[in-house]
């Protein structure tokens, strides 16, 4: 099999850690898939978005002995099935990702947006946070709500219910 260069192995590790965000999102903090400390986890995170006022770099210090033993796991597999040089490509790009996405969920609920694409995320947020749990899993983008169909919107609602909720 042709294999891809550096750069697509990377950008395959992005989308991954975007897909990964969702599954933990959606079964491991909405559902028991991933045990009950993840869903515990999680739930906290609903009752108080700040969590605390805990800063970003204490919460990947937290997680550091998941992230560590999920990328083990994933590497293995990776190597298993594209040999070891293209799996530590790929899992960077996912810690890359997670990085960057954890940090994203963080800003969202800690400080006001700047882009319109920030305020339309934080809305998207917002309404899983807010509205209906059962909607609007990704973090960072709406991608994977869209694939499996879990993306809402918010119409219908009355005007500024989300804002007036997030407070
Ligand atoms: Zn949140
Ligand atoms: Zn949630």
């Amino acid at each position: 099999m042709q294999m891809l260069p550096a750069s697509l192995d990377a950008a395959a590790g992005l989308l991954v850690a975007t897909l990964l965000e969702y599954v933990h999102h959606r079964w491991g903090g909405h559902a028991r898939a991933l045990g009950e400390r993840v869903r515990t986890s999680h739930q906290l995170h609903h009752g108080d978005p700040l969590e605390g006022g805990v800063g970003y770099g204490e919460k990947l210090r937290q997680r550091a002995p998941l992230i560590a033993g999920a990328s083990a796991v994933l590497l293995a597999g990776a190597a298993a099935i594209f040999g070891p040089r293209h799996a530590a490509v790929v899992i960077l790009g996912v810690l890359a990702g997670y990085a960057y996405i954890e940090g994203y969920h963080h800003r969202m609920h800690h400080r006001p947006p700047t882009t319109a694409f920030g305020r339309w995320m934080r809305r998207h947020h917002h309404l899983h946070h807010f509205v209906d749990s059962r909607a609007n899993y990704g973090f960072s983008s709406p991608l994977w709500d869209v694939v499996f169909r879990t993306r809402r919107d918010g119409r219908g609602l009355p005007s500024g219910r989300v804002e007036r909720a997030a407070g």
